[in-house]
């Protein structure tokens, strides 16, 4: 099994609801997130999944988020935008993209860890 390890940053501010029983004053984080993807084979170059690619679709998917207030931003005007959420909907953006670029052989996006801060992160594996 290889596993092939991206991380990136974006700012972005939150505010969860019902946050026991209120919604928190809105702050800003700088995000971290890692994005794992894993598979058995390597193609002929020896590559799990081409970085530059990869790079791009992660560009895409973080623009969405960066820099703005994830409350106001779908899924997370209804899904509270917590660490936890935005990993999970990081790792089911890049499972119906991340396939498709390596058409040779199967590669899935096996974890995905976000940091709050330095300290605290969560992670969210697919079933
Ligand atoms: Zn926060």
């Amino acid at each position: 099994m290889y596993e092939v390890h991206v991380s990136t940053m974006f700012p972005a501010a939150h505010a969860l609801r019902n946050y026991y029983g209120k919604t928190e004053p809105i702050h800003g984080h700088n995000w971290r997130a890692k994005i794992t993807i894993a598979g058995e084979k390597v193609d002929s170059m020896g590559l799990l999944i081409d970085f530059v690619p990869l790079q791009k679709e992660i560009a895409r998917v973080i623009g969405r988020l960066d820099h703005q207030f994830l409350n106001e931003v779908p899924p997370f005007d209804t899904v509270n935008p917590s660490a936890e959420n935005i990993a999970k909907y990081l790792l089911d953006e890049f499972a119906a993209s991340v396939p498709p670029m390596q058409p040779e052989f199967t590669v899935n996006v096996s974890r995905v860890e976000v940091w709050e801060t330095d300290n605290c992160s969560a992670v969210y594996l697919p079933k």
